[in-house]
This record gives C-alpha cells, structure tokens and sequence, in this order.
C-alpha cells in the first residue's frame, strides 16, 4: 500500500486543497513545502535582505525554525515560533517567492527538512519538486494541471473568502509569471516526473480529484 504521495504541478492547480483531503481520508499527515519557502521568504522580507544572493539568503535562514503544525482551522505555520499563516498568503510574499526558491542553497535546506518530515511516515506532499526530487520513490506520483484561467478563478474566489480582492486578469498574470520562473529555474525546476499520473483539474471538482488519486493509491 502507498505511503507517500507526491503532489505537483503550477499555481493554483488545486494541489493542496485535493491533498488534504486525501491526507485526512488516508490517515496520513499534509506537508505544504510551498508554506515553507513562503516562510522563508517572509523572513527574508522582514530582514530587508537581498533575494537575489543566495549566500546571504542561506546564511540568514541558517537556523530558521519553520514549522507545520494541525490546528483547529486546518494547518497553521510557525515561523521563528510565531504564526505567520496569514502572513504568507500576502501579495508581497507571492510575489517574491520564485526569486527565494530559485536558489540551489534554499532549496537544499528546504529539501532537507521536508526528507526529514516524511521518513517513515505515511504522508501526502505537495509542491513543484516532490516527485522529481524530495520523494524520488514516492508509491504515487500525480501532476496536477488545470487551465491558466481557471486556476486564476480558483484563487480569486479563494481570496474572496480572506477579504483580498485582486483583480482577476492580474491574479492570471501573477500566476502565470510565478510558473514561468518555476519552470525556467536551473534548480529543479517544475517538470512532471516521468512516473507521474498527470490529472488535468479543469473541469473536475475537488470530491473528483480527491477520489480519482485516493483509488490510485489503493491500487
Ligand atoms: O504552492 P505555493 O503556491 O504555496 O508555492 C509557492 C512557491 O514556492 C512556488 O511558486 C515556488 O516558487 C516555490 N515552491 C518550490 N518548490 C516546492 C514548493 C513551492 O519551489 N516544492
């Protein structure tokens, strides 16, 4: 029986919404490695640092603590021992995090951690590397796609709900710009895996999405 399932695939793909689901049906934990290079780079706003060097980024988050933890409302994030859940979700943040997680020195640290997290645990992850690199032998591999002008509906509404109110064709640009630099980096970039199942979203619901990789993974 699978115990690791790795989730990926663009912005707004639906990817984590469907991975809880799956994790909670499944008795398994959620890890959200896209919440964690969003803490690091709140962190690296608040320091004022420099996105652009690495080194010094690295050298900054050092011992950053970042933790995931369950909470009442679904998963909340500590950063430093405080919680920054909301605080991640903002514009700013992003807008900024393709350029944080471009470098090779972030990613290793992240990747490290979230190895750590999942060993021998039954775990669902999702991200942009989780089949690719984090959990190379992952039991299921699924790629979540949905068409640009849907993932960009999926999160205005979204944001509708936490009072943000973007508008719709900025939040495809965004969306789209985020992708490209995820895709274009040199540092495992957003790719399927080759042992992926690729799952086109566009018009399927979240029960859909859920049950489709929840039979997968009993198979
Ligand atoms: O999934 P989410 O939209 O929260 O991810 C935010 C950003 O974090 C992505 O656009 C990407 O730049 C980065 N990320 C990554 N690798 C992961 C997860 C997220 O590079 N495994």
């Amino acid at each position: 029986r699978t115990m690791q399932i790795a989730i990926d695939g663009p912005a707004a793909a639906g990817k984590s919404t469907v991975a809880k689901i799956v994790a909670e049906q499944l008795g398994f934990i959620y890890i959200d490695t896209g919440a964690m290079y969003r803490a690091a780079t709140l962190k690296a706003l608040t320091a004022g640092a420099d996105l652009t060097d690495g080194e010094a980024l690295s050298a900054l988050l050092k011992n950053v603590d970042i933790r995931l933890e369950p909470g009442e409302q679904g998963q909340r994030v500590y950063l430093d021992g405080q919680d920054v859940t909301e605080e991640i979700r903002t514009d700013q943040v992003t807008k900024s995090v393709s350029e944080v997680a471009a470098h090779r020195e972030i990613r290793e640290q992240m990747v490290q951690l979230q190895k750590e997290l999942a060993e021998g645990r039954g775990v669902v992850m999702d991200g942009r590397d989780i089949g690719t690199r984090v959990l190379q032998d992952a039991g299921l591999k699924v790629y979540m796609i949905a068409s640009a002008e849907e993932r960009a509906q999926r999160r205005f509404e979204e944001n509708r709900t936490r009072g943000i109110r973007t508008p719709l064709d900025v939040l495809k640009m965004e969306i789209e710009k985020r992708d490209r630099m995820d895709s274009e980096r040199k540092e495992s970039p957003l790719v399927q895996a080759q042992d992926a199942v690729l799952i086109d979203t566009t018009s399927l619901t979240v029960p859909e999405v859920a049950s489709r990789i929840i039979g997968l993974a009993k198979e």
